[in-house]
């Protein structure tokens, strides 16, 4: 049943994508939302994110995650022509394609065995040979033995994605509370009544919706699947080239490149599960950088610009918490671990129609907060 807006406040603790998104889904449709940050929106994972829509470079099997994934890769081009008809910013989403380029022989057969089942599936999966290779990315490696190209993959620029969702959000009525921490959802009687922030004042609400990243497991009264949401730490290293050398997403043994267009090449990423140390490590660029010096060499004389990194909210299994809880009114989205920015659109069309009182398109079941 479609609930009354008129009556409904729903807050959303966590100004990342996922909170922005939720925020600006649900304004837009004229409810009150108020996003609570306890630094400021935009602050953790979001920012950091490397922007790549890996729909089917991600998912190697079949399942859930693939379903949704491709969903949400569907919405990001006309997400980002909304955007930008709402804002001016254009979140540089391009259809590039995402290539994976391998070095070996061997290495090659085994990822065209373990993305066969996509072609099954209706997707585009290309085999490039060495040749092919060259020829769309001539500055490849000449180790390079051949590679997948998923042609439908993509790529958007995460700081200007948040910063258009933000100023969307705002402009459709989304309140945002800066250096408001949360520290614990409040419910009576089975139902969520708001939640409480760490001076003691109470936000009441009649929805809450929890997407705090890495740090979901630490709001008291939020229920997340068993062992919770840890961080898994990825650094990044970024170049920046006179001209861009190429316009796809290149992922290689050990790294992957991610062009901007205006000449800046990020390098990702580690995966380290190492709590909430926010380090940059020498042993990481030294890694990175070889990595991608080795499948790129011309990546060699460019200029060496920043390194940053953050933390990915993963939940055991790999899959996302999105879905209602056993308290009425109290929503989960978290657990986006290393596709938040890609899951960001369909994750907001879900828990939109959640909080709306309306069917969500997809079965949540496998990504049940409650599983
Ligand atoms: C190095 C790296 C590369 C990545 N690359 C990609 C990529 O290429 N493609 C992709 O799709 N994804 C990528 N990701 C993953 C993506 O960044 C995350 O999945 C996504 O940003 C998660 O968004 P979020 O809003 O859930 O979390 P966050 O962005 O971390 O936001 C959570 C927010 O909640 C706030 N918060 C926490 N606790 C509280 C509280 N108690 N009260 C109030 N506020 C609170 C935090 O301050 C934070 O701002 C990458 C991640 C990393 C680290």
């Amino acid at each position: 049943m479609a609930r009354s807006k008129a009556r409904q406040r729903c807050v959303v603790i966590g100004g990342g994508v996922i909170g922005c998104s939720v925020a600006w889904e649900l304004a837009r449709h004229g409810v009150a939302v108020t996003v609570l940050e306890r630094s400021v929106p935009g602050a953790e994972a979001s920012s950091a994110a490397a922007g790549i829509l890996g729909a089917q470079f991600e998912c190697s099997e079949p399942g859930p995650l693939f379903e949704l994934a491709l969903e949400s890769r569907a919405l990001h081009a006309p997400w980002a022509k909304r955007l930008a008809q709402a804002t001016g910013i254009d979140v540089e989403y391009r259809a590039s394609g995402l290539l994976h380029v391998e070095l070996g022989a061997a290495a090659l057969k085994r990822v065209r065995d373990s993305y066969a089942f996509q072609r099954k599936a209706g997707q585009r999966v290309v085999e490039l040979g060495a040749r092919a290779l060259r020829q769309r990315l001539p500055s490849i490696s000449p180790k390079a033995v051949g590679a997948l190209h998923f042609p439908d993959d993509a790529r958007v620029d995460p700081p200007a994605l948040f910063r258009a969702l933000r100023i969307a959000a705002e402009r459709a009525g989304a309140v945002f509370r800066s250096g408001a921490y949360v520290r614990r959802v409040v419910s009576a009687s089975g139902r969520v009544a708001g939640v409480e922030l760490d001076d003691a004042s109470v936000v009441p609400a009649t929805d809450v919706v929890v997407a705090a990243g890495s740090w979901s497991s630490l709001v008291e009264g939020a229920p997340l699947p068993s062992g919770g949401v840890v961080p898994a730490r990825g650094q990044i290293v970024e170049l920046t080239l006179q001209a861009p050398l190429f316009d796809a997403v290149v992922h290689g043994p050990r790294c992957y490149l991610v062009p901007r267009d205006d000449g800046r090449v990020l390098i990702g990423s580690t995966l380290e599960f190492v709590g909430y140390k926010r380090e940059v490590t020498a042993g990481a660029v030294r890694d990175l950088l070889d990595a991608a010096i080795g499948l790129c060499p011309a990546l060699a004389d460019a200029q060496l610009s920043r390194s940053w990194s953050s933390f990915r909210p993963y939940v055991k299994g790999g899959l996302p918490a999105i879905g209602p809880t056993e308290t009425q009114g109290l929503v989960v989205a978290t657990g986006h671990y290393r596709n938040g920015i890609l899951l960001a659109p369909i994750t907001a069309e879900l828990v939109g129609a959640l909080v709306r009182g309306r069917r969500p398109s997809l079965d949540l079941a496998a990504f049940s907060p409650v599983r």
